[in-house]
């Protein structure tokens, strides 16, 4: 039976949460305090990858999930999904590939930079790498004597001890958010934004059923204690000539750059802390380890942003349980840094705990 359904928040998880529901023919409303690009959601990098989420044993099968359905977007332009290669290295030592990712054809780099060079030996692993990290796919034996990118000089690779590269979905929130509120639109879904609550009673009784997509907003409104605010704080600068691959690397200074199709995303920071103002020496931290890993002249910044990665110590939640007021609720949150990559398994996991 069709029911009334209320999506409290409109971050990632409650936008794709509500579309799933609204395109089986749901009557669907959504409220949140904030909307799409003024939500965590908004400051993200957005780029598939499980991190900073737990527990493996669940996270990686709806991340696995969502990889599919993003390909598939990937194929629809305005849906702002790509596929871009990602390079994700270690300062520490010899990068342990993990299952999942090899089973995504992740494979080992040969030698860990991230940058051009200007003599390579044809055929050598070098070869490979030069191609793909500056976007210049040429036949291989064009490849001997290649001059750097502009901005782009060897050397960076003495940053990293270790890496491997796979390829995966890239979400430009700018577009994405939108495109995923446009679904909504389309299926005839309401989205009611400034809309706060208390707690989940709050939400008009002619709703038969709630689902919880608040994020961090959980920690109040449910009075989730596990819930810890993984602050991350971002600097947007002009695109990066020849940066076609994502670089991240998780090990301390955490950071990441990360091309997308009109501008470059700089991070990153994870500290526990919940403050949402822009810390102006973060963003010269950011840009100054990325400047040297990258070797590229200091970017001007476009924006910064800051954002809560909602990590729960015991786990993504996504579970049934009853309001006080007996309707039932949905929980879908506490995601970390991972809630674009498991956006789509999430929210189908979510919807079958209703029947
Ligand atoms: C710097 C940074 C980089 C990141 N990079 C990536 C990445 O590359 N890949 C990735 O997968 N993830 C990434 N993440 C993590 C990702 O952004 C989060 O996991 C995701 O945004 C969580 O989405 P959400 O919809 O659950 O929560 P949010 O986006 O926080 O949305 C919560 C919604 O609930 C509403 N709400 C909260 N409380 C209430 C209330 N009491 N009443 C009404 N409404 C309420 C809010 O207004 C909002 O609409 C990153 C995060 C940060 C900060």
């Amino acid at each position: 039976m069709k029911k009334r359904i209320a999506v409290v928040g409109a971050g990632v998880s409650g936008l794709t949460a509500a579309v799933v529901l609204a395109e089986r023919g749901h009557d669907l409303s959504i409220f949140a305090e904030a909307i799409g690009q003024s939500t965590t959601s908004g400051a993200a990098a957005a780029i598939w990858f499980p991190y900073d989420a737990e527990p493996a044993d669940k996270v990686i099968p709806w991340a696995l999930e969502t990889y599919k359905v993003l390909v598939d977007l990937s194929r629809d332009p305005p849906s702002g999904v790509s596929m871009i290669e990602l390079r994700q290295f270690s300062r520490a030592g010899e990068i342990q590939i993990p299952d999942w990712a090899r089973s995504l054809g992740a494979r080992r780099l040969h030698h860990p930079s991230i940058a051009t060079t200007t003599s390579v030996a044809t055929g050598s692993p070098r070869d490979e790498f030069v191609r793909s990290a500056t976007g210049r796919i040429r036949p291989t034996g064009e490849l001997a004597g290649l001059r750097p990118a502009p901005n782009l000089a060897e050397g960076a690779g003495d940053s990293f001890k270790s890496g491997f590269v796979m390829t995966v979905p890239l979400m430009d929130t700018t577009i994405y958010l939108d495109y995923l509120r446009e679904r909504l639109t389309k299926a005839g879904a309401a989205i009611h934004a400034g809309a706060r609550f208390k707690a989940l009673e709050d939400v008009d009784p002619t709703f038969d059923l709630v689902i919880n997509c608040a994020g961090f907003g959980a920690k109040t409104l449910v009075h989730d204690a596990d819930l810890e605010p993984h602050r991350g704080q971002v600097a947007i600068i002009p695109k990066i000539d020849n940066l076609t691959s994502a670089v991240v690397c998780d090990d301390a200074p955490l950071m990441y750059a990360i091309p997308r199709p009109h501008d470059c995303i700089l991070g990153g920071t994870n500290e526990l802390s919940q403050d949402l103002v822009v810390d102006a020496a973060s963003t010269t931290r950011i840009v100054a380890e990325c400047t040297r890993v990258l070797q590229i002249d200091n970017p001007r910044v476009l924006a910064e942003r800051v954002g809560i990665r909602p990590f729960r110590k015991s786990g993504v939640c996504v579970e049934r349980d009853c309001l006080r007021d007996g309707r039932t609720v949905i929980h879908n949150y506490g995601h970390g840094g991972a809630g674009f990559t498991l956006s789509w398994g999430c929210a189908r996991e979510a919807v079958s705990l209703i029947s």
